[in-house]
């Protein structure tokens, strides 16, 4: 063993995904680290949605409260027809193509939230465009969100969930269908960039038939895909043992994450999730020669 995986091998706290303000999350990358670190975690990443432009501030926050950092992100993807989000880890974030591509799949976000705001309007809720804009830290990342959270501040609902359901998803007034990266370009921007891609919280992905699932799982490892999130916010137990043991099946390393995206709002603290099954192979321990670690 190389002393990089030895001193991984002794890591159990990894969380790796979550979202700062330079995404839809509300917390700045500093606050989150604090948090992370106040929380016991060991290992981060900073998995902020189709951006990596809060990447040096995270690893210097992570190396700040004493912990080990591994670049992230969380890219979003149509795949039969749905979106799903590929979570990249351990990738060179001044590699070119990785850049270029991310900026692209940001691209679309500011005429999709117009044309979300227009579709708000139609059942009586105006001014949502410039409401969603007021939570937005990130010009080029307006997300549903945002918009979320202005629904519930003007009183239309009372959780961002309540908005989810009513509002903003397949079929509801503020839905925009959108076509975001492919799947092979997503896996390839990272798997090129030097890092891992992994598939993003599996069992969220409810309309998927299972020959869709099984679809998905095996083009992503055809593209070059590594790894799959076992351990998530989202993930019952019993999500948690199936997609232990797809990741068996298909020969991917398992990763760990909580998906935090603001203090009372996320189900799920940084550093609190259960620890990865023993029997599943760590992502981080194949991102030995990635991880940087605090002086
Ligand atoms: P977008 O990338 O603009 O489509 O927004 C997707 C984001 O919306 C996800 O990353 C979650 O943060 C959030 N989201 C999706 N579904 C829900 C839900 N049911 N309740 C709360 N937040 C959700
Ligand atoms: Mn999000
Ligand atoms: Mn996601
Ligand atoms: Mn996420």
């Amino acid at each position: 063993m190389t002393p990089a995986v030895n001193r991984l091998s002794h890591l159990t706290n990894a969380d790796l995904h979550c979202h700062s303000t330079i995404s839809d999350g509300t917390l700045e990358p500093e606050a989150i680290a604090e948090r992370a670190a106040a929380n016991g975690v060991e290992l981060w990443a900073l998995t902020d949605h189709d951006e990596i432009g809060g990447q040096a501030r995270a690893r210097a926050a992570a190396h700040a409260q004493g912990m080990a950092y591994l670049t992230g992100t969380e890219i979003s993807v149509t795949f039969a027809g749905e979106t799903i989000h590929i979570v990249g880890l351990g990738f060179d974030a001044d590699d070119d193509a990785l850049r270029e591509g991310l900026a692209r799949t940001r691209g679309g976000r500011e005429a999709r939230a117009r044309e979300m705001a227009a579709g708000l309007a139609q059942v009586g809720i105006r001014g949502a465009y410039e409401g969603a804009l007021k939570y937005v830290g990130n010009p080029e990342l307006i997300s549903r969100t945002h918009f979320a959270r202005f629904l519930v501040e003007a009183g239309h609902c009372s959780d961002t969930n309540e908005v989810f359901r009513r509002f903003l998803t397949d079929g509801k007034p503020g839905f925009v269908p959108h076509r975001w990266a492919r799947l092979g370009e997503a896996v390839g921007w990272i798997a090129r960039a030097g890092g891992v891609a992994v598939i993003a919280h599996p069992a969220r992905y409810s309309r998927f038939t299972p020959t869709e699932e099984y679809a998905l799982f095996s083009e992503f490892k055809a593209h070059g895909g590594g790894g799959v999130e076992v351990i998530t916010g989202s993930h019952t137990a019993a999500e948690a043992q199936k997609y232990g043991a797809m990741a068996l099946e298909f020969e991917l390393l398992a990763s760990r994450g909580s998906d935090f995206h603001a203090p009372g709002e996320s189900r799920t603290d940084l550093g609190t999730l259960p620890d990865l099954p023993g029997a599943l192979t760590p992502v981080w321990t194949a991102l030995a020669g990635r991880v940087s670690w605090p002086a």
